[in-house]
C-alpha cells in the first residue's frame, strides 16, 4: 500500500491530483493539502474518488508540516506549492522520514535568484537518512532534463550542444495573463538572461537575444533566451556539453505588457508602504491578473516543449537531434479541467513519483531527475497524455541565433 501526499491546491496540483487518482494501482491513499482547504476540497469532489481525503498546512511552517506528516504518514510527499517552501518541506520531510518531489527549485521570497545550491546542501542528510528527494520533476525543469539523459542514453557518445525550447502557441483570448503563478512567472522572465559556453556562463540582458525558432505543427515563433534552473544541473551532470541554452516563446502583446509593468514599478519584489499597509507590489499585481486556473475554458492551441540536441553519435560521427511533445491547451483541460501548462508540470510530478513508488526511482540522497533512469520514465510518459517524438537528422536552426 502506498500513501502520497500532494502539497499545493493550484493549477499543477490539480493535474496531480487527477493524475494520481487515475493511476490508484500505484497511489492506493491520496492526501491533498494546501493553505485553502476549500480549494483542496473543490478538487477531491471534481475528482470524486474514496482514495481522496483534504487537509489544510501553512508549508512555511516546518512543525505545522510535521503534524501533517504524522497525521498522514505518507510515503512521498510532491511538492507543487511555491518555490517559496521547498526548504520547509524538505526540512519536515527529514525529521520525519518522508521521501521528497518538487517540480521548482528554492527562491527566497525577497530575491529573484534561483539555483540549486540551497536544495543540493541537504545531499548528505537525505543520504544519510536513507531518504529520496527528486528535484525538478516538471516539464522544465523536469522532462526537459530527462530528455537530455535519454539522448544522452541512446543516441550520443559526447552531447555537445544543447538547446531547450518551450514554445506556448496557445491563446487564452486575455490581453495579459501568466499561465502559471504571475509571482513566479514575472520574477523568472524579468531577470537577466545566461547561458553556458565553453565551461562558463554568460549573462546577457533580460531578453536581450532572440530569434525565429520553427516548432512542430505551430510554425516560425519569436523565441528568446532566458536563464533557466535546468542547465545549472545538466551542463554538471553532462560536462561534454559545451554551449546550453533556453528559449522561451513570447508574443508582442505579452511583452509589451510586461514592460509597462516593469516601468511602473508593479514588477517590485520590495516592499512599498500605500495607505498605512505595506505591500509587494508584484503580490499585488497577483491579485489583480487573471487567475492561471480560470484561463482553461477558453484557450486554444499547443504548446510545444523539447531539446535540440548536437553532437557525436555513438560511432563518432556528427547528430542532430530533436524530441519533443507537443500539448493540447483544449484535451488538457478537458481531462483536468486546467491547461497545458499546468498539465505538461503535473504529469510528470505524478511520473516521478510513480517512479519512486515502483522502486524504479529509489536512491537516497538529492537528485535531479536527469541522475535516474530516463526509460521508465519516458515509456509513462506516452502512456499518461504526454507523448514524445524525435527528428533525427534534421535542422535545428540554432546555430542562426544569438
Ligand atoms: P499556484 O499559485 O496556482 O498554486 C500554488 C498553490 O500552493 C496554491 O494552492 C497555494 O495556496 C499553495 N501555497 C502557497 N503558499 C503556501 C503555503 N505557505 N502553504 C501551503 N500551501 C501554499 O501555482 P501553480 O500550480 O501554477 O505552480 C505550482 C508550482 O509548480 C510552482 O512551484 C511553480 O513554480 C511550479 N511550476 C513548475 C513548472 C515546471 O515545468 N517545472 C511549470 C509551471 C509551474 P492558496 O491557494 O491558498 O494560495
Amino acid at each position: 500500500m502506498s500513501k502520497v501526499l500532494i502539497i499545493g491546491a493550484g493549477g499543477v496540483g490539480t493535474v496531480v491530483a487527477h493524475k494520481c487518482a487515475q493511476n490508484s494501482d500505484v497511489f492506493n491513499e491520496i492526501v491533498l493539502a494546501s493553505r485553502t482547504k476549500s480549494k483542496c476540497d473543490a478538487i477531491a469532489k471534481a475528482i470524486g474518488k474514496d482514495n481522496i481525503v483534504t487537509d489544510s498546512v501553512d508549508a512555511d511552517s516546518v512543525e505545522q508540516l510535521c503534524e501533517l506528516f504524522d497525521r498522514h504518514r505518507p510515503d512521498i510527499v510532491i511538492n507543487v506549492a511555491l518555490p517559496y517552501q521547498d526548504l520547509t518541506i524538505m526540512e519536515a520531510c527529514l525529521k520525519c522520514g518522508v521521501n521528497y518531489l518538487d517540480t521548482a527549485n528554492y527562491e527566497p521570497k525577497d530575491e529573484a535568484h534561483f539555483e540549486y545550491s540551497w536544495q543540493w546542501a541537504y545531499r548528505e542528510r537525505f543520504e544519510k537518512a536513507g531518504l529520496t528527494a527528486i528535484l525538478g520533476c516538471g516539464f522544465d525543469p523536469g522532462v526537459s532534463a530527462i530528455f537530455t539523459a535519454y539522448a544522452a542514453k541512446h543516441y550520443f557518445s559526447e552531447m555537445q550542444y544543447l538547446d531547450i525550447v518551450d514554445c506556448n502557441a496557445g491563446d487564452h483570448g486575455k490581453a495579459f495573463a501568466t499561465n502559471f503563478n504571475p509571482e513566479i512567472n514575472i520574477r523568472e522572465i524579468t531577470q537577466n538572461g545566461r547561458y553556458w559556453q565553453d565551461g562558463k556562463w554568460v549573462t546577457t540582458g533580460p531578453l536581450e537575444i532572440h530569434g525565429q525558432l520553427t516548432y512542430p505543427r505551430i510554425g516560425q515563433r519569436d523565441s528568446y533566451l532566458l536563464y533557466h534552473e535546468e542547465l545549472e544541473s545538466l551542463v554538471l551532470n553532462f560536462p561534454t556539453i559545451k554551449r546550453a541554452r533556453f528559449w522561451m516563446t513570447f508574443g508582442q502583446e505579452y511583452l509589451t505588457h510586461l514592460r509597462v509593468i516593469q516601468n511602473i514599478g508593479m514588477a517590485r519584489i520590495d516592499e512599498v508602504e500605500y495607505n498605512g499597509v505595506k505591500i509587494v507590489p508584484l503580490q499585488f499585481l497577483k491579485a489583480v491578473l487573471p487567475n492561471p486556473q480560470d484561463l482553461g475554458e477558453n484557450y486554444h492551441g499547443e504548446t510545444s516543449i523539447g531539446c535540440r540536441i548536437s553532437g557525436l553519435d555513438k560511432e563518432g560521427k556528427e547528430l542532430k537531434y530533436y524530441i519533443f511533445n507537443n500539448c493540447s491547451h483544449e484535451a488538457a483541460y478537458r481531462e483536468t479541467g486546467m491547461q497545458a501548462v499546468s498539465y505538461t508540470t503535473g504529469v510528470p510530478a505524478m511520473i516521478g513519483a510513480m517512479m519512486f513508488l515502483t522502486g524504479k526511482w529509489v536512491k537516497p540522497g538529492v537528485h535531479n531527475v536527469e541522475e535516474f533512469d530516463p526509460d521508465p520514465f519516458m515509456e509513462q510518459l506516452s502512456v499518461q497524455g504526454l507523448p514524445w517524438e524525435e527528428i533525427v537528422g534534421g535542422d535545428l536552426e540554432v546555430d542562426r541565433l544569438g
